[in-house]
């Protein structure tokens, strides 16, 4: 059965960090008018067949023929408790928030991932300029708000065409294909072009460093924070880390997925300064707590293990834009609305990795 390709693809890219970081990303498969698409809180790498939500498509259908509140909260509660009503008689899962755009794309199964190497051209400033050079085929959409109307945008733009990939501005990618040899293929160009188009590769190789100061920095941020602190450090971070100049392009958030699970920006210290004191005066300013803290010519400490590997990803994402025109992050008005989402806040809460 088709479902148990998807899977059998599903766990394949979620075990691929190049792909994959933290089980995010979604996929979906259509068989005989019924969407099998992700659930939310459920990891590409271990899915299984209750992972995934079944809902009726004529039913998703149904959806673009209501009105709907122009107010951002009141809209997405509306569109949710629809969609809640669009699943299959005996479902408990809560579908992807992307389901909406699953639904209307004209293929079989529908792999949506966010590849640092993609996100590079993404969270890039020339990020559609290069797509377009690149990748004729695409559809490319700016920075705009996910789920109802992300959906609805890709829709008109659409207007009937069928495009194998979309390059969803400071998110990631969508592929369609009606095969698995299909979506791989797809992936396989994308991901070798935009290497062969690199002026330079993150340079994660390891380093020296003060395991003293380290130490004492963290035991300062798990008293202050109350939960076990990571260090890391490597070339790269290190160069982003050598002044405050340095740090810009690793200092706010690219994706959605970076500010749900390493905070909306880090914490900066300048060399010298006290982290525990720069820690409360972070969460007093933006009533929430750091979860990523650079400490100049040092490294990054991460509070809990998630946060980590997203600013990792960040610093890779800031490299690979280097060969597209340079960073951009997601705009002071997107990551506000990111921040206060509930939906966001959900998968947050539910992830079980
Ligand atoms: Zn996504």
């Amino acid at each position: 059965m088709s479902l148990d390709r998807l899977i059998e693809v599903s766990r394949r890219y979620g075990a691929d960090s190049a792909y994959v970081l933290l089980g995010g990303g979604n996929t979906s498969v259509k068989e005989d008018g019924v969407l099998y698409v992700k659930a939310s809180g459920h990891a590409l790498g271990s899915i299984d067949e209750g992972g995934f939500v079944r809902m009726d498509l004529s039913k998703l259908d149904g959806i673009w023929h209501k009105a709907y509140s122009d107010d951002d909260q009141e809209r997405e509660d509306e569109v949710l408790a629809d969609m809640m009503a669009c699943r299959l008689e005996g479902e408990t899962g809560r579908p992807s928030v992307e389901a909406l755009l699953h639904a209307i794309l004209p293929f079989t199964f529908v792999v949506h991932l966010h590849p640092a190497l993609v996100n590079g051209i993404t969270c890039a400033c020339k990020g559609e300029e290069a797509t377009g050079r690149l990748f004729p085929d695409a559809l490319w959409v700016e920075l705009i708000k996910p789920g109802f109307t992300l959906a609805k945008t890709v829709r008109d733009r659409m207007g009937g065409a069928a495009y194998p990939m979309i390059f969803l501005e400071n998110h990631g990618i969508f592929v369609g294909a009606d095969t698995i040899e299909g979506i791989e293929a797809i992936y396989d160009r994308v991901m070798t072009t935009i290497e062969a188009s690199l002026v330079r590769k993150p340079d994660f190789s390891g380093l020296e460093y003060d395991h003293s100061a380290v130490s004492s920095i963290t035991q300062e941020l798990e008293q202050v924070s109350g939960q076990q602190v990571l260090f890391a450090t490597n070339n790269e971070v290190r160069s982003f880390l050598a002044n405050a100049g340095a740090f810009e392009p690793v200092s706010s958030s690219f994706t959605p997925d970076h500010i749900v699970y390493a905070g909306f920006k880090p914490l900066w210290v300048a060399a010298g300064g006290d982290v525990g004191h720069a820690y409360r005066v972070f969460e007093q300013e933006h009533g929430e707590a750091a979860k990523i803290i650079c400490v100049q010519q040092l490294g990054v400490f991460s509070v809990g293990e998630k946060p980590l590997p997203l600013f990792l990803d960040t610093v890779a994402i800031a490299v690979y834009s280097e060969s597209f025109g340079g960073p951009k992050f997601m705009t002071r008005e997107m990551i506000d609305f990111i921040r206060t989402w509930e939906v966001e806040r959900y998968r947050a809460q539910v992830a079980t990795v």
